[in-house]
């Protein structure tokens, strides 16, 4: 049997797909195949404009704010009311506060957690009902981080939602790798986006963080569509509850 990574005829969500990782995310679901619901406060017309250059699956916006969970029954309703289906679900939206543990405010511990782990949960639980009461399998892939296994600094909600994030991912593979739904994280590394930009931005920080990434550069987003692909496709049917590491060999160091 050949070994399928295509999505032709399935639908996607991918959640803050205006930027950075989760754009290129989309556009390479886009490119096997798939029609994608961008989902995001921002506007698409940038990874509209990609999706439809490459000619491939189509895209649809559907506008949401994910800081809070009145959204996402309605995100979920939107994409189906799209296609007729929704059969991946790409948790990538995410925030970072950063500030010493000692200074940190109650209201930048709440925003992160509430978008990077509240939402994601609740966003996949709406996914998950009517794939569970139609008896048909889906993919859900979280965008964790390296703070999924690592401490980090000065950035203490978001190693804390991360961590949890890789948890959670475990927990839901467990309950619903029996029911066709198959829950898995991707851990990207050092990339190169707005959520990086004060890093790159601290020539000390930035060398730093050069000089310990065996490939030699910070991750380009295209560089992670790839695995995206991979854990969306029947090529992934019998992954479950990993956290895939895409950096560019950081954690093997
Ligand atoms: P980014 O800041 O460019 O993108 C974040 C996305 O999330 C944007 O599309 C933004 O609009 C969206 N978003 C944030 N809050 C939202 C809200 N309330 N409602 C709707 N959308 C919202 O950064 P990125 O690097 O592309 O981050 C994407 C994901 O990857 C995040 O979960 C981030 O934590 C994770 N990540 C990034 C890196 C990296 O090196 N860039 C590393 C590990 C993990």
């Amino acid at each position: 049997m050949a070994v399928s990574f295509d999505l032709s005829g399935k639908t996607a969500i991918v959640t803050g797909a205006n930027t950075g990782l989760g754009q290129a995310i989309a556009v390479a679901l886009a490119g096997a195949g798939a029609d994608v619901a961008l989902v995001g406060r921002s506007s698409m017309a940038d990874t509209e404009a990609a999706i439809a250059a490459a000619g491939s699956g189509k895209s649809h916006t559907i506008k949401a704010d994910l800081s809070t969970i009145e959204p996402v029954q309605d995100v979920i309703d939107q994409a189906i009311a799209w296609t007729g289906r929704a059969d991946i679900l790409v948790n990538n939206a995410g925030i970072i506060r950063r500030a010493d543990a000692i200074d940190f405010s109650e209201a930048d511990w709440d925003a992160v957690m509430d978008v990077n782990l509240k939402t994601v949960f609740f966003l996949s639980q709406a996914f998950a009902r009517p794939l569970i009461s139609e008896g048909r399998g889906g993919k859900i892939i979280n965008i964790a981080s390296l703070l999924s296994f690592q401490g980090g600094i000065r950035i203490p909600s978001y190693t804390a939602s991360k961590s949890g994030l890789a948890g959670l991912t475990r927990l839901l593979a467990c309950e619903w790798a029996g029911k066709g739904i198959n829950v898995n994280a991707i851990a990207p590394g050092y990339f190169s986006t707005n959520n990086t930009e004060a890093l790159r931005n601290d020539p000390d920080r930035n060398s730093a963080i050069l000089g310990r990434i065996p490939a030699g550069h910070w991750g380009q987003p295209e560089e992670l569509g790839g695995a995206a692909v991979f854990l969306a496709s029947p090529a992934a049917d019998y992954v479950h509850g990993v956290v895939l590491p895409v950096d560019g060999g950081w954690l093997a160091r």
